[in-house]
Protein backbone atom coordinates (compact mmCIF):
# COMPACT_ATOMS: atom_id res chain seq x y z
CA UNK A 1 0.00 0.00 0.00
CA UNK A 2 1.22 3.42 -0.69
CA UNK A 3 1.52 5.51 2.13
CA UNK A 4 1.45 9.11 1.93
CA UNK A 5 2.16 11.68 4.24
CA UNK A 6 0.67 14.80 4.09
CA UNK A 7 2.11 18.67 5.52
CA UNK A 8 -0.22 21.24 5.94
CA UNK A 9 -0.09 23.65 8.34
CA UNK A 10 -4.34 23.51 8.15
CA UNK A 11 -6.20 20.99 10.11
CA UNK A 12 -8.73 21.24 7.63
CA UNK A 13 -7.16 20.72 4.72
CA UNK A 14 -5.08 17.88 6.09
CA UNK A 15 -8.79 16.03 7.15
CA UNK A 16 -9.95 16.87 3.55
CA UNK A 17 -7.02 14.92 2.44
CA UNK A 18 -6.71 12.08 5.14
CA UNK A 19 -10.23 11.80 4.07
CA UNK A 20 -10.13 11.71 0.95
CA UNK A 21 -6.96 9.68 0.22
CA UNK A 22 -8.11 6.80 2.62
CA UNK A 23 -11.15 6.37 0.96
CA UNK A 24 -9.12 5.53 -2.35
CA UNK A 25 -6.54 2.81 -0.23
CA UNK A 26 -3.73 4.99 0.19
CA UNK A 27 -2.19 4.76 3.98
CA UNK A 28 -2.09 8.44 5.55
CA UNK A 29 0.40 10.02 8.10
CA UNK A 30 -0.34 13.72 8.48
CA UNK A 31 2.01 16.70 9.95
CA UNK A 32 0.68 20.18 11.07
CA UNK A 33 4.40 22.17 10.35
CA UNK A 34 7.53 21.12 8.50
CA UNK A 35 9.80 20.20 10.95
CA UNK A 36 7.33 17.32 12.35
CA UNK A 37 7.09 16.22 8.64
CA UNK A 38 10.95 15.67 8.78
CA UNK A 39 10.41 13.67 11.61
CA UNK A 40 7.42 11.86 10.40
CA UNK A 41 9.30 11.10 7.20
CA UNK A 42 12.24 9.53 9.50
CA UNK A 43 9.81 7.28 11.68
CA UNK A 44 7.30 6.62 9.54
CA UNK A 45 8.99 6.47 6.06
CA UNK A 46 6.36 7.60 3.54
CA UNK A 47 6.57 6.67 -0.16
CA UNK A 48 5.17 10.35 -1.36
CA UNK A 49 5.18 13.53 0.73
CA UNK A 50 2.01 16.26 -0.29
CA UNK A 51 3.67 19.55 0.33
CA UNK A 52 1.90 22.40 1.45
CA UNK A 53 3.79 25.89 0.49
CA UNK A 54 2.91 28.38 2.57
CA UNK A 55 3.55 27.56 6.26
CA UNK A 56 4.78 29.26 9.24
CA UNK A 57 8.38 28.69 10.66
CA UNK A 58 9.36 26.50 7.80
CA UNK A 59 8.00 26.87 4.32
CA UNK A 60 7.33 24.41 1.69
CA UNK A 61 10.20 25.21 -0.14
CA UNK A 62 12.86 24.41 2.68
CA UNK A 63 10.82 21.28 3.97
CA UNK A 64 11.69 20.43 0.26
CA UNK A 65 15.11 21.55 0.54
CA UNK A 66 15.72 19.33 3.58
CA UNK A 67 14.33 16.02 2.21
CA UNK A 68 16.78 16.76 -1.10
CA UNK A 69 19.52 17.43 1.21
CA UNK A 70 19.21 14.15 2.82
CA UNK A 71 21.65 11.02 2.42
CA UNK A 72 18.70 8.66 3.74
CA UNK A 73 15.53 9.83 1.67
CA UNK A 74 16.89 12.71 -1.29
CA UNK A 75 15.00 11.12 -3.53
CA UNK A 76 11.83 10.83 -2.02
CA UNK A 77 8.48 11.73 -4.33
CA UNK A 78 6.78 14.97 -3.42
CA UNK A 79 4.31 16.77 -4.33
CA UNK A 80 3.44 20.11 -3.61
CA UNK A 81 -0.42 21.69 -3.16
CA UNK A 82 -0.21 25.22 -3.84
CA UNK A 83 -2.77 27.61 -4.34
CA UNK A 84 -0.84 30.60 -5.84
CA UNK A 85 -0.91 29.54 -9.47
CA UNK A 86 1.61 31.98 -10.68
CA UNK A 87 3.93 30.61 -13.42
CA UNK A 88 7.21 31.75 -11.73
CA UNK A 89 5.84 30.58 -8.11
CA UNK A 90 5.17 26.52 -9.89
CA UNK A 91 8.57 27.03 -11.61
CA UNK A 92 10.17 27.82 -8.64
CA UNK A 93 8.33 24.55 -7.01
CA UNK A 94 9.83 22.59 -9.62
CA UNK A 95 13.19 24.04 -9.67
CA UNK A 96 13.38 23.43 -5.99
CA UNK A 97 12.91 19.37 -6.75
CA UNK A 98 9.35 18.56 -6.62
CA UNK A 99 8.33 16.31 -8.61
CA UNK A 100 4.97 17.80 -9.49
CA UNK A 101 2.42 20.17 -7.98
CA UNK A 102 -1.35 20.34 -7.76
CA UNK A 103 -2.53 23.90 -7.51
CA UNK A 104 -5.64 24.39 -5.17
CA UNK A 105 -8.82 24.00 -5.19
CA UNK A 106 -7.86 20.03 -6.28
CA UNK A 107 -10.09 17.63 -7.97
CA UNK A 108 -9.46 14.53 -5.99
CA UNK A 109 -9.27 12.78 -9.75
CA UNK A 110 -6.60 14.89 -10.82
CA UNK A 111 -4.76 14.55 -7.47
CA UNK A 112 -4.58 10.61 -7.58
CA UNK A 113 -3.82 10.49 -10.99
CA UNK A 114 -0.63 13.01 -10.17
CA UNK A 115 0.14 10.83 -7.49
CA UNK A 116 0.02 7.37 -9.54
CA UNK A 117 2.49 9.04 -12.00
CA UNK A 118 5.05 10.02 -9.32
CA UNK A 119 4.86 7.29 -7.91
CA UNK A 120 5.28 4.86 -10.88
CA UNK A 121 7.71 7.23 -12.49
CA UNK A 122 9.62 7.18 -9.21
CA UNK A 123 9.48 2.92 -8.89
CA UNK A 124 11.40 3.13 -12.98
CA UNK A 125 14.23 5.97 -11.84
CA UNK A 126 15.29 3.81 -8.90
CA UNK A 127 17.58 1.83 -10.65
CA UNK A 128 18.89 5.32 -12.22
CA UNK A 129 18.77 6.49 -8.71
CA UNK A 130 20.91 4.06 -7.35
CA UNK A 131 23.68 5.18 -9.76
CA UNK A 132 23.76 8.11 -8.58
CA UNK A 133 23.89 7.83 -5.19
CA UNK A 134 26.83 5.96 -5.28
CA UNK A 135 28.23 8.68 -7.06
CA UNK A 136 27.02 10.90 -4.57
CA UNK A 137 28.25 9.08 -2.16
CA UNK A 138 31.83 9.23 -3.34
CA UNK A 139 31.79 13.07 -3.07
CA UNK A 140 29.77 13.10 0.57
CA UNK A 141 31.26 10.73 1.93
CA UNK A 142 34.32 10.54 4.36
CA UNK A 143 35.80 6.73 3.10
CA UNK A 144 37.22 6.36 6.54
CA UNK A 145 33.91 6.44 8.24
CA UNK A 146 31.02 6.18 6.29
CA UNK A 147 29.67 9.91 7.78
CA UNK A 148 29.51 13.15 5.73
CA UNK A 149 33.17 14.44 4.53
CA UNK A 150 34.34 18.09 6.08
CA UNK A 151 32.43 20.04 2.74
CA UNK A 152 29.48 17.90 2.79
CA UNK A 153 28.73 18.52 6.68
CA UNK A 154 29.46 22.52 6.19
CA UNK A 155 27.02 22.06 3.41
CA UNK A 156 24.07 20.73 5.37
CA UNK A 157 24.82 22.28 8.83
CA UNK A 158 24.96 25.74 7.16
CA UNK A 159 21.27 25.07 5.68
CA UNK A 160 19.80 23.68 9.24
CA UNK A 161 21.34 26.83 10.44
CA UNK A 162 19.59 28.96 7.98
CA UNK A 163 16.69 27.23 9.17
CA UNK A 164 17.32 27.74 12.54
CA UNK A 165 18.06 31.24 12.43
CA UNK A 166 14.59 32.34 10.81
CA UNK A 167 12.51 30.27 13.80
CA UNK A 168 12.36 30.12 17.26
CA UNK A 169 13.44 26.76 17.40
CA UNK A 170 17.22 26.04 19.41
CA UNK A 171 19.94 24.20 18.06
CA UNK A 172 23.20 22.51 18.42
CA UNK A 173 26.81 22.49 17.17
CA UNK A 174 28.90 20.17 18.52
CA UNK A 175 32.86 19.24 18.13
CA UNK A 176 34.04 16.20 18.87
CA UNK A 177 38.06 15.28 19.17
CA UNK A 178 39.69 12.19 20.40
CA UNK A 179 42.44 12.33 23.47
CA UNK A 180 46.03 11.90 22.79
CA UNK A 181 44.98 10.10 19.24
CA UNK A 182 48.74 10.50 18.33
CA UNK A 183 49.96 8.35 21.09
CA UNK A 184 47.76 5.71 19.86
CA UNK A 185 48.80 5.63 16.21
CA UNK A 186 52.45 5.85 18.09
CA UNK A 187 51.62 2.89 20.85
CA UNK A 188 49.60 -0.05 18.73
CA UNK A 189 50.05 1.57 15.00
CA UNK A 190 47.95 3.53 12.46
CA UNK A 191 45.84 0.21 11.68
CA UNK A 192 44.71 0.21 14.83
CA UNK A 193 44.21 4.03 15.00
CA UNK A 194 42.14 4.13 11.94
CA UNK A 195 40.29 1.38 13.45
CA UNK A 196 39.51 3.54 16.38
CA UNK A 197 38.41 6.08 14.22
CA UNK A 198 35.80 3.60 12.45
CA UNK A 199 33.94 2.68 15.44
CA UNK A 200 34.04 6.11 16.90
CA UNK A 201 32.12 7.11 13.52
CA UNK A 202 29.93 3.96 13.80
CA UNK A 203 29.00 4.69 17.64
CA UNK A 204 28.27 8.61 17.08
CA UNK A 205 25.95 7.94 14.40
CA UNK A 206 23.98 4.98 16.55
CA UNK A 207 23.99 7.72 19.47
CA UNK A 208 22.06 10.06 17.11
CA UNK A 209 19.06 10.74 15.48
CA UNK A 210 18.65 10.15 11.32
CA UNK A 211 18.45 13.57 10.46
CA UNK A 212 20.95 14.76 13.10
CA UNK A 213 24.22 15.68 10.60
CA UNK A 214 27.31 14.10 11.42
CA UNK A 215 31.04 14.16 10.10
CA UNK A 216 34.04 13.74 10.29
CA UNK A 217 36.03 16.98 9.92
CA UNK A 218 39.26 16.14 10.19
CA UNK A 219 41.60 13.37 10.98
CA UNK A 220 40.01 12.52 14.47
CA UNK A 221 37.93 15.12 14.61
CA UNK A 222 34.17 15.10 14.32
CA UNK A 223 31.04 17.76 14.15
CA UNK A 224 27.75 17.46 14.86
CA UNK A 225 24.69 19.81 14.11
CA UNK A 226 21.74 18.74 16.00
CA UNK A 227 17.96 20.50 15.02
CA UNK A 228 15.87 21.31 16.82
CA UNK A 229 17.77 20.63 20.16
CA UNK A 230 19.07 23.00 23.12
CA UNK A 231 22.34 22.59 24.41
CA UNK A 232 21.95 21.08 27.67
CA UNK A 233 19.87 18.12 25.16
CA UNK A 234 23.33 18.14 23.47
CA UNK A 235 24.98 17.80 26.43
CA UNK A 236 23.50 15.10 27.96
CA UNK A 237 23.10 12.78 24.42
CA UNK A 238 27.27 13.48 23.63
CA UNK A 239 27.97 12.56 27.90
CA UNK A 240 26.19 9.50 27.17
CA UNK A 241 28.16 8.77 24.38
CA UNK A 242 31.32 10.02 26.11
CA UNK A 243 31.19 7.87 29.10
CA UNK A 244 30.25 4.76 26.98
CA UNK A 245 33.01 5.12 25.15
CA UNK A 246 35.10 5.61 28.06
CA UNK A 247 33.95 2.10 29.36
CA UNK A 248 34.87 0.28 25.93
CA UNK A 249 37.87 -2.23 25.66
CA UNK A 250 40.13 -0.97 23.35
CA UNK A 251 43.68 -1.78 24.34
CA UNK A 252 45.61 -3.01 26.99
CA UNK A 253 48.50 -1.29 28.52
CA UNK A 254 51.84 -3.49 29.31
CA UNK A 255 51.11 -4.05 32.60
CA UNK A 256 47.93 -5.67 31.14
CA UNK A 257 45.65 -2.73 32.23
CA UNK A 258 43.19 -1.70 30.16
CA UNK A 259 44.14 1.56 28.19
CA UNK A 260 40.71 3.37 27.51
CA UNK A 261 40.02 5.84 24.34
CA UNK A 262 38.57 8.84 25.14
CA UNK A 263 36.79 11.96 23.87
CA UNK A 264 36.39 15.91 24.82
CA UNK A 265 33.74 17.60 23.20
CA UNK A 266 32.57 20.96 22.87
CA UNK A 267 29.30 21.75 22.78
CA UNK A 268 26.91 25.08 21.73
CA UNK A 269 23.65 26.56 21.26
CA UNK A 270 22.40 28.75 18.75
CA UNK A 271 23.28 32.38 19.73
CA UNK A 272 22.73 35.27 17.92
CA UNK A 273 25.87 34.39 15.55
CA UNK A 274 25.20 35.17 11.78
CA UNK A 275 27.43 32.40 10.63
CA UNK A 276 27.68 28.79 11.11
CA UNK A 277 31.41 29.46 10.89
CA UNK A 278 30.91 31.31 14.00
CA UNK A 279 29.44 28.93 16.36
CA UNK A 280 32.01 26.56 15.05
CA UNK A 281 34.74 28.86 16.86
CA UNK A 282 32.18 28.86 19.80
CA UNK A 283 32.15 25.14 19.91
CA UNK A 284 36.21 24.67 19.56
CA UNK A 285 36.97 26.99 22.25
CA UNK A 286 34.65 24.64 24.64
CA UNK A 287 36.29 21.80 23.18
CA UNK A 288 39.94 23.35 23.68
CA UNK A 289 38.96 24.03 27.48
CA UNK A 290 37.92 20.62 27.13
CA UNK A 291 41.47 19.78 26.83
CA UNK A 292 42.99 22.06 28.85
CA UNK A 293 40.62 20.73 31.91
CA UNK A 294 41.86 17.26 31.50
CA UNK A 295 40.15 15.68 28.37
CA UNK A 296 37.89 13.51 28.85
CA UNK A 297 34.76 15.33 29.20
CA UNK A 298 32.05 17.93 27.73
CA UNK A 299 32.19 21.33 28.09
CA UNK A 300 29.36 23.75 26.99
CA UNK A 301 30.03 27.10 26.04
CA UNK A 302 27.18 29.22 27.42
CA UNK A 303 26.73 32.89 27.56
CA UNK A 304 28.79 34.27 24.91
CA UNK A 305 27.64 36.26 22.10
CA UNK A 306 29.20 38.31 19.53
P1 LIG B 1 44.67 15.83 21.86
O1 LIG B 1 44.17 15.02 22.99
O2 LIG B 1 45.20 17.16 22.30
O3 LIG B 1 43.64 15.98 20.80
O4 LIG B 1 45.92 15.06 21.24
P2 LIG B 1 45.96 14.24 19.89
O5 LIG B 1 47.18 13.39 19.92
O6 LIG B 1 44.68 13.51 19.71
O7 LIG B 1 46.01 15.39 18.81
P3 LIG B 1 47.03 15.72 17.67
O8 LIG B 1 46.31 16.74 16.84
O9 LIG B 1 48.36 16.06 18.23
O10 LIG B 1 47.22 14.39 16.84
C1 LIG B 1 46.25 13.87 15.99
C2 LIG B 1 46.83 12.68 15.29
O11 LIG B 1 45.86 12.06 14.47
C3 LIG B 1 47.98 13.02 14.39
C4 LIG B 1 47.69 12.31 13.09
O12 LIG B 1 48.79 11.57 12.65
C5 LIG B 1 46.55 11.38 13.44
N1 LIG B 1 45.65 11.11 12.34
C6 LIG B 1 45.03 12.02 11.54
N2 LIG B 1 44.26 11.39 10.61
C7 LIG B 1 44.40 10.04 10.83
C8 LIG B 1 43.86 8.88 10.21
O13 LIG B 1 43.07 8.95 9.26
N3 LIG B 1 44.22 7.67 10.71
C9 LIG B 1 45.07 7.56 11.78
N4 LIG B 1 45.36 6.32 12.23
N5 LIG B 1 45.61 8.65 12.37
C10 LIG B 1 45.29 9.87 11.91
MG1 LIG C 1 42.90 14.68 19.40
MG1 LIG D 1 42.89 17.11 16.70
Amino acid sequence: MTKILAIDDTPYNLDILKNGLEDEGFEMVTALSGRKGLELIDSERPDLVLLDIGMPEMDGHQVLQQIRLSDEYGDLPVIILTANTEDSNLARCLESGANDYVTKPFSFTALIARINNVVRTQSDARDLNRDVAELRDLAYRDDMTGLLNRRAFFDRANAEFEIAKSSDEPMAVTILDIDHFKQINDTYGHAAGDEVLRKFGSLLKSSLRLHDIVGRIGGEEFAVCLPNTTPMQAYSILERLRTHLAKLEFFKNDDGSERPVTVSIGVVGKTDQKELDGLMILADMALYRAKNQGRNRTIVETGVTT
